[in-house]
């Protein structure tokens, strides 16, 4: 049973390719930009992208603060999802992302 009300329970994740095109570019700029002022320790403008990222593609603020994009090479995933939820692989020297499903549906190494 939950306690929250419908009108405030916001979904923690959304599959970007059911999102109009110009709101994914839109988020992709956002998230882009977060992740350009993370690299240089703009910690506040960070958090404040991602709260904008999450509202523009109506989900929850995850408690972290953050959102990741998954970029899992195993499918066409597009979730976008709390950060701390995140699951990293390495590929040569390119970090890429899993989604918790992607994760538990067909972990990868980087070794395939
Ligand atoms: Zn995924
Ligand atoms: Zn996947």
């Amino acid at each position: 049973m939950s306690v929250i009300s419908p009108a405030r329970a916001l979904p923690a994740e959304i599959h970007l390719h059911r999102m109009p095109t110009h709101i994914h570019t839109e988020f992709d700029q956002l998230m882009d930009r977060a992740d350009w002022n993370a690299d240089r320790r703009e910690l506040t403008a960070s958090a404040l992208l991602h709260a904008q990222a999450a509202q523009l593609i109506g989900i929850q603020l995850p408690a972290s603060g953050e959102l990741a994009r998954c970029t899992c090479q195993g499918c066409y995933c597009t979730c976008a999802f709390d950060a701390a939820q995140a699951r990293t692989y390495l590929d040569g020297t390119i970090e890429f992302v899993q989604c918790p499903g992607c994760a538990d549906d067909h972990p990868r190494t980087g070794d395939e």
